[in-house]
């Protein structure tokens, strides 16, 4: 097993990956940047490095800071978290040749994977079902127009190295194509550097349905079920839960099992998340592999009572998978909201500034991932998401009456956050029929603010 761990991320992630680290027994640093001197990652850590400067650019994705860091202190692994350098398939081959392990895939699963265009090739080549859409990338404006009318209306336009719903556009009618087209790759160049494009059937209302998967290096590969993450504002997930009550017990083994192949069909090793579109009539189809551990991984270790990140450390330390699918059950209902710190009557926009005071809920099967406290300045420089409310109740209804109740009790002062909007949704009549798709903030959020 690792004697010490650096974690190359900040925030709520940095802590819960801390934790877990504590409980095995292993030594664990931590890596800021300036304004994060006083974040909560670099006081629960045993040790840590100062990176650089406030943009993330110059630390949290600063490579080079990061690798120095983990050589001069000795650390035999690195966990990357999400965002930042997690799906940096450079960053896990250099750590790789530093002779220090990068918890997650290998650098040739993260950039095969990392290209939404070629895993979707890849996944038809192995049976998975994909979205009907171009057959590799066009950035061609005449030729994707070409694949746009053979396709179908309406279309959604997608970057190869999109993320976090961004470098997409919808197209309804071709005459708005030449915009969409042009605004989602100017986008995805500003957002990624890079503007290959890609095009796909645009699924109408269709719910967002991703399964866990867990493989480790001696073949073994389980799904952990799913999570169904479409409660979402501007292409990205605000509420999850698990299970998805969409989901028949035949149609989940189908899509496990799809979920499975995936993982098998491209080697991969370690945590990872299948995510899929269902459509009305129960068809669903590939969209993208996230390689990493994703925000909302603790849905699942509150159904399964599996903890992701121990498992994720297992693995990567060559420790086979210590169960088998037969031995995952799915026990009970679980619901996260994630906490920002925006304005959603402007657009989400985010509203960074003091914790001047705060209360956090607390209580029977209440789980809250956060790095804030009392007195905290959240800086402007890095997501807007500032703590993950998490209830477990032995059924769906049960959890919405918990979340509720979290949301009622929850006081944040200083800065302005979502969780009214969030309140109001887990009070709204067809979230909890389960009448809802990856629409519903959109079509509901005038209602639901006013
Ligand atoms: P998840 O399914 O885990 O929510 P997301 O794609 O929303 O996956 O991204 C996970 C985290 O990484 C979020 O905090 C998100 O804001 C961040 N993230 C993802 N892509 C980017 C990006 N291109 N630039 C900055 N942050 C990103
Ligand atoms: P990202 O890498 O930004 O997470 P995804 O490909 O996972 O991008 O798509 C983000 C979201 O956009 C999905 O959760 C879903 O709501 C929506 N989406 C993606 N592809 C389609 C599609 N073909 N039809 C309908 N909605 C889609
Ligand atoms: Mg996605």
């Amino acid at each position: 097993m690792f004697r010490k761990i650096l974690i190359a991320n900040r925030g709520e992630i940095a802590v819960r990956i801390i934790r877990t680290c504590k409980e095995l027994g292993i030594e664990t640093v931590a890596v800021y940047s300036v304004p994060d001197k006083t974040a909560l990652h670099v006081q629960l850590a045993d040790q840590a490095v100062c990176i650089g400067p406030a943009k993330a650019a110059d630390s949290y994705l600063n490579m080079k800071n990061i690798l120095q860091a983990a050589t001069s202190l000795g650390c035999d692994a690195i966990h990357p978290g999400f965002g930042f350098l997690s799906e940096n398939a450079t960053f896990a081959h250099l750590v790789e040749q530093c002779g220090i392990t990068f918890i997650g895939p290998s650098a040739e699963v993260i950039s095969m994977m990392g290209n939404k265009s070629q895993a979707r090739r890849l996944m038809m080549e192995h049976g998975v079902p994909v979205v009907p859409g171009s057959n590799g990338s066009v950035n061609d404006l005449n030729e994707a127009r070409a694949i746009a009318d053979q396709i179908g209306y309406p279309v959604l336009i997608k970057a190869s190295a999109g993320g976090g719903g961004r470098g997409m556009r919808k197209a309804f009618e071709p005459h708005e194509f030449e915009q969409a087209f042009l605004t989602a790759k100017a986008e995805a160049k500003a957002c990624f550097g890079d503007d290959d494009m890609y095009i796909e059937k645009l699924i109408v209302e269709p719910k967002h349905i991703e399964f866990q998967i867990l493989a480790d290096s001696f073949g073994n590969v389980v799904h952990l079920g799913e999570r169904d993450c479409s409660i979402q504002r501007r292409n990205q997930k605000m509420i999850e839960e698990a299970p998805s009550k969409a989901l028949t017990p035949q149609l989940r083994e189908q899509m496990g099992q799809a979920a499975v192949l995936a993982a098998k069909a491209s080697g991969y090793q370690n945590a990872g998340t299948v995510e899929f579109v269902l459509d009305k009539h129960h068809n669903f189809y590939f969209i993208e592999m996230n390689t990493r551990i994703q925000v909302e991984h603790p849905i699942t270790e509150m159904v399964t009572g599996v903890d992701l990140i121990r498992e994720q450390i297992r693995i990567a330390a060559k420790q086979p998978l210590p169960f088998t699918q037969a031995d995952i059950h799915l026990n009970g209902h679980a619901i996260e909201c994630r906490i920002n710190a925006e304005d959603p009557q402007n657009n989400f926009a985010p509203c960074p500034g003091v914790i001047k005071s705060m209360h956090l809920p607390g209580g029977m099967g209440v789980r809250i991932d956060t790095a804030i406290y009392q007195g905290y300045q959240i800086p402007p420089y890095y997501d807007s998401m500032i703590a993950k409310f998490i209830v477990h109740a032995p059924n769906r209804l049960q959890a919405i009456r918990k979340m509720r109740r979290v949301l009622e009790e929850v006081v944040i002062e200083g800065v302005q956050t979502n969780t009214d909007l969030l309140y109001y949704i887990m009070h709204d009549e067809d979230y909890v029929k389960g009448l809802f798709d990856t629409s519903f903030i959109e079509k509901k959020l005038d209602k639901l603010v006013n």
